[in-house]
């Protein structure tokens, strides 16, 4: 039950030994503990396992878990937090970070180029709740300035945005926010595991889908919540393990292997990402190409600041639906979905699919137009993704 990798690994290493836990048989990959409940040898142990049972002392897999505590802790390691809490997926997480934070009367500033689902939390579920809700232009920090309150209990925001890769200077709006108090959550999804500083650059609480890069291979939902042991053990846990947020043994395992991984396929993806968007900036058949690292891109200094490389992600725009749809109907190897850091690369029109239900004016003022193409990098060779994608927009 040896944890064989020290903190002061690297984030690869840890990737692969973190928070190892083996069974008196010695495996050598992780077991996978598919059980929901523990045997006592005795009703004294029950008893005391109920009163007093520490991380280990493992009661129900809604509780905890082995292969959960696993992922956990190998989670933590490379994301550098002292804990993390796994959940059912990454809306359970992003959920559980919320209500676990909050009550009635609290107030929340969260920036508008959100997830839909997240936006749902923050402007039907907390709002019914008594919560006051603040959404601002997240990019603008004299939005956040004049937004945050002395009674201001959570700043919360995507950290690179979905699908218009808009970034948020995190040391900033963490400074301000903490000037008043408040927790920074962020869901640092697109940022990834691999490239995220959001740590070192102030964020208080980090959650991911792991759903997305951390399966890499579109397999299991999952999430996470990163953060202190105390708010961890504390604040989140009590939450989600009774109101059932917790992430099966089955998933767990899944993540914990894709982790092993990660590292590898999100720099082949970034690899291909970039190179993709270079290839693609300043096409005839495209209006813009969004991409961090790109110059052109809005908050480009910003980009280089807060992210080692750009990520897999990017998003291109054809000017039309119709255009969209022609290139879409064209791929040949890229499939129409809308997952993302999978293996497989998948494009998304994300004004009639994923942000369908926006209100005109919301997708206007996040730039999200009927020929906007989400592109998320898999594993396939590059040439053959770039030449995809080219015979395709000669067909738009
Ligand atoms: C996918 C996603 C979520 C939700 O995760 P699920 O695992 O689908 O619940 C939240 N935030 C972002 C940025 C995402 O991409």
């Amino acid at each position: 039950m040896k944890d064989s990798a020290s903190r002061a690994h690297k984030s690869r290493t840890l990737a692969v030994h973190a928070g190892t836990r083996r069974s008196q048989y010695g495996e050598v990959s992780e077991a996978m503990f598919l059980t929901q409940g523990f045997v006592y040898d005795t009703a004294e142990a029950a008893e005391a396992r109920f009163l007093d049972g520490g991380r280990e002392d493992f009661i129900y897999a809604r509780y905890g878990n082995p292969t959960v505590a696993m992922f956990e802790d190998r989670i933590a390691a490379i994301e550098g937090t002292e804990d993390a809490f796994a959940t059912a997926s990454g809306m359970a997480a992003v959920n559980g970070a919320m209500m676990s934070l909050l009550r009635a009367g609290d107030h929340v500033v969260a920036a508008r180029a959100l997830f839909g689902s997240c936006l749902y939390i923050l402007e039907d579920v907390l709002r019914r709740f008594g919560v006051e809700v603040t959404i601002i232009d997240g990019t603008d920090l004299d939005a956040w300035r004049s937004a945050l309150r002395p009674d201001t209990k959570v700043a919360f925001f995507e950290t690179m945005s979905n699908p218009t890769l808009e970034l948020i200077d995190i040391r900033a709006v963490a400074d301000l926010a903490h000037a008043v108090g408040a927790t920074v959550v962020v869901d640092n999804v697109f940022a990834t595991p691999t490239y995220s500083r959001a740590l070192d650059l102030g964020a208080d609480v980090i959650v991911y889908s792991t759903t997305k890069h951390i399966d890499g291979q579109g397999r299991c939902l999952g999430g996470v919540i990163c953060g202190t042991t105390e708010y961890i053990r504390k604040v989140a846990e009590p939450y989600l393990k009774h109101t059932g947020g917790s992430m099966s043994p089955f998933n767990a395992w899944v993540m914990l292997k894709g982790l092993e991984h990660m590292d590898l396929r999100v720099h082949a993806q970034t690899e291909t990402a970039d190179r993709i968007a270079r290839a693609l900036d300043g096409h005839a058949k495209l209006t813009r190409v969004l991409y961090p690292h790109l110059a052109g891109h809005p908050q480009h200094d910003l980009a280089l600041r807060q992210m080692e490389r750009g990520g897999t992600m990017l998003a291109f725009d054809l000017g039309s639906k119709e255009a969209a749809y022609r290139f879409l109907n064209a791929l040949e190897i890229i499939i129409i979905s809308n997952n993302l850091g999978d293996a497989k690369s998948i494009a998304t029109p994300p004004y009639t699919t994923t942000h369908q239900r926006l209100p005109e004016a919301q997708k206007a003022a996040l730039g999200i137009t009927p020929g906007l193409i989400r592109l998320s990098c898999g594993l396939e060779d590059p040439d053959d993704l770039l030449a995809d994608i080219l015979r395709a927009l000669d067909h738009a």
